[in-house]
């Protein structure tokens, strides 16, 4: 059964990354500025390389691929919760390259930015606290 809360939209923050800014801690620390701890990211752009994951659910554990070399944002999605008392972003990245094959995965630290356009939807509502999930060995949402 699901688990969910209401959850209302109060601010939008809209902008762009700095060229060769890693793109994770760029995302973070636009919350942090903006006091975001609940929300979520979309963006779009191109990055310089990307290191995105894989978690293995039988090994319960991240691989992490890093692709050098320039490829389209195609799509990021993402949420803003906190873990260890802290605005965390949780984003996937779509990656498309020269081919314009698509690949992607659970963006990771090292995804450098060429350009990158985003918009930070701040949500006014409950705390949504990640703990670790015992199903899934993952830091998810406890709403309880
Ligand atoms: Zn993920």
């Amino acid at each position: 059964m699901a688990s969910y809360r209401d959850v209302t939209c109060v601010r939008r923050v809209m902008g762009k990354c700095a060229h060769e800014a890693d793109l994770l801690a760029e995302l973070t620390r636009v919350c942090k500025e903006n006091g975001v701890q609940l929300g979520r990211v979309e963006a779009i752009g191109a990055v310089r390389k990307a290191r995105v994951g894989y978690y293995h659910q039988d090994r319960r554990e991240y691989e992490f691929h890093t692709f050098d070399g320039p490829m389209e944002i195609a799509a990021l999605v993402g949420n803003v919760s906190v873990k260890d008392g802290e605005p965390i972003v949780h984003a996937h990245v779509t990656l498309s390259d020269a081919t314009g094959r698509a690949f992607g995965g659970h963006l990771a630290p090292g995804t450098v930015v060429f350009a990158c356009e985003f918009v930070v939807e701040a949500f006014d509502g409950p705390e949504f606290r990640r703990t670790l999930d015992e199903p899934t060995g993952l830091p998810l949402w406890n709403l309880k």
